[in-house]
């Protein structure tokens, strides 16, 4: 059943992707190589989203199982290190401590005193297997009883005149196991297990102590490799894998040296498999639901784009208008152009759903279009005796990247005998707008004498750039601001700040939202002269509004010959 959801989610979105647009001849050819072209673009884009949310979480399980397994495999080879280090550095306390012991006594060497000193001396040492006194490579007397014990080939000497002798030619039935430390006329001897003998819990570790001035190993077991030294550097300890072994380096603070614990690679590839054995399948079950919620919504917005074809194709959208009014008088002087869809199942479509998708598909263009053509048939006759009443129009930020949108409003005055001075329109900061484009459009509408307002004024990120680059004749206050007016919020305070602001760069103000008494009478008192909002009309048919409108200048006719009120504010479109 997964199976079959997941295929109707890939194959729905492919589907409604492969539909023919159709055909059709001159310009209309060109939009419709362009829709061919955001299809295809359209397509790509949502299989390659799809085919990232399908690979990265695996791909990202598989890597923290990495980690988690290098982590743990570090924290082993790093407390194996750290035991062969404190068992080295306590051998080389030890033996230092008896040389110094067996020096400083002044008792002749071999006396029957020193000899005393040296079973005490081993006795009491924990690392050591004896101590004795050295001439000319042969320890002639010791914590030992028997005959004199030949070093053998010294190894190395340390800077701090500290002779090694790797192999001591003791044979017993396991080999030669011991060496020796010599200094001062003195020498130690030790197991060479002894410092490495700690328990570990996998079998192929390899264990070291390292002299780093001379880069030759004193004790050691399994594989070493010299050159894992210059990886340590200046640091006091380094953890890395040379392709074959996951190695662990630790620095003695007292010594020269440094304790080395290396596994081999595969140790750390097996704990890497078994953590992904766990993480992996919860990744790809991720994966997999990422990538169907992709085509998902791909799906739902592929097929809302094609509803929309063929909602503009079958005259699906309407307009509601909603009420514009001058808040010193009372009077409606205009109207907003809301558009409506009720789509071919005859529900009703938010604009707040459909506009977006309409923009990011690029129908938003014929929307645009479609709405100008049903304000010219809903109020072109009405405007065009009315010159004082408005129409106001919303634009997207792509109606503005081209002057098409003033030609579109050219033809329709040209039809319906309305005038520049009843149209304005609505700008938003939604979406990207190419300023350098927007201001030509808006400069082509002002020539003309149509308005400018923008939308939505303080919810972008981009108000106050637009205020500074654009030449706009009317803010619109954001609903948002308005609903916080007397609520005590601190948004409540930005509405004066933009009232304030709109005045000094003597912008005109319509306020949204005005569902209450109080703000309208907030509103009015700080000179905004413009309002719409529940409190004096839901956006409904244009007779309505129209109705109100010829009952204000009735009343106003009814006053003559009294002074009319004369506001602060111009209504608009009759200049600022
Ligand atoms: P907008 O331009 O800010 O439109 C105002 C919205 O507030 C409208 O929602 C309106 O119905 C609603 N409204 C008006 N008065 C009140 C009130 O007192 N209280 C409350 N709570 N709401 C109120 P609508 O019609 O749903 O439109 C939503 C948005 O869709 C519009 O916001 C606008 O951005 C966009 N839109 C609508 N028509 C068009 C259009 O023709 N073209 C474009 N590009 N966008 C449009
Ligand atoms: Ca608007
Ligand atoms: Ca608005």
């Amino acid at each position: 059943m997964p199976g079959l959801f997941f295929a109707r989610c890939v194959f729905t979105p492919l589907a409604i992707i492969a539909q023919p647009v159709p055909a059709q001849p001159g310009i209309a050819g060109l939009a419709f190589q362009g829709a061919i072209m955001r299809r295809q673009l359209t397509f790509g884009l949502t299989l390659m989203l799809a085919l990232a949310a399908l690979v990265l979480p695996p791909w990202l399980a598989w890597r923290e199982a990495e980690r988690q397994a290098f982590d743990a495999e570090t924290a082993l080879t790093l407390g194996y290190a750290r035991d062969v280090l404190h068992r080295t550095d306590e051998t080389g306390r030890q033996a230092l401590a008896g040389i110094q012991a067996l020096v400083h006594s002044g008792l002749p060497p071999c006396s029957n005193g020193a000899r005393e000193l040296m079973r005490e001396i081993d006795l009491t040492s924990t690392y050591l297997q004896a101590i004795g006194y050295v001439r000319d490579g042969v320890m002639v007397c010791s914590s030992m009883t028997g005959a004199p014990v030949p070093l053998g080939a010294m190894s190395f000497r340390t800077s701090r005149d500290v002779e090694f002798y790797l192999d001591v030619p003791i044979r017993t039935t396991y080999g030669h196991p011991l060496l020796a430390m010599a200094k001062d006329g003195y020498a130690v001897l030790i197991h060479r297990d002894l410092p490495l003998d700690i328990w570990t819990d996998v079998p192929d570790v390899s264990l070291a102590m390292m002299h780093l001035e001379r880069r030759r190993t004193s004790v050691q077991r399994g594989h070493i490799d010299p050159a894992w030294l210059d990886r340590l550097g200046k640091e006091t300890g380094a953890t890395f894998s040379d392709g074959r072994y996951l190695v662990t380096i630790t620095r003695s603070q007292h010594f020269l040296t440094a304790a080395i614990a290396a596994t081999p690679i595969s140790h750390l590839n097996a704990r890497t498999r078994e953590i992904a054995m766990r993480l992996v399948p919860a990744g790809l079950f991720a994966g997999l639901a990422a990538a169907a919620a992709v085509l998902l919504l791909a799906r739902q917005q592929l097929s809302l784009v094609s509803s929309l074809r063929v909602g503009l194709r079958r005259n699906q959208f309407f307009l509601e208008y909603q009420p514009l009014i001058d808040l010193r008088s009372g009077h409606c002087v205009g109207v907003e152009a809301l558009l409506r869809w009720r789509d071919g199942a005859g529900e009703l479509v938010s604009p707040d759903i459909f506009i977006p998708v309409a923009e990011s598909s690029g129908l938003i263009g014929k929307l645009t279009e479609r709405v100008i053509e049903l304000v010219c048939n809903d109020a072109g006759h009405f405007l065009a005796s009315h010159p004082g009443f408005h129409v106001a129009i919303n634009l997207s930020p792509a109606d503005l990247r081209s002057t098409a949108i003033v030609g579109m409003l050219d033809r329709m005055m040209a039809r319906s005998g309305a005038l520049p001075s009843n149209v304005i329109v609505e700008i938003t900061e939604r979406g990207f707008v190419d300023k350098e484009k927007a201001r030509e459009v808006i400069a082509a509408l002002h020539a003309r004498g149509i308005e400018v307002a923008i939308d939505d004024f303080g919810t972008g990120y981009s108000s106050l750039s637009y205020l500074e680059s654009l030449d706009l004749d009317f803010l619109k206050i954001d609903r948002s601001f308005i609903e916080s007016i007397g609520t005590g919020a601190p948004t409540s305070q930005v509405v004066s700040h933009i009232i304030g602001m709109a005045h000094n760069l003597e912008l005109r103000m319509i306020a949204e939202g005005v569902e209450n008494h109080e703000q309208a009478a907030f509103l009015r008192v700080r000179g905004v002269g413009y309002a719409q909002g529940w409190l004096f009309g839901h956006p409904g048919r244009f007779e309505h509004a129209a109705n109100l409108h010829r009952a204000a200048l009735e009343s106003r006719a009814r006053c003559l010959p009294q002074p009319t009120h004369a506001g602060p504010e111009a209504e608009p479109g009759q200049g600022g």
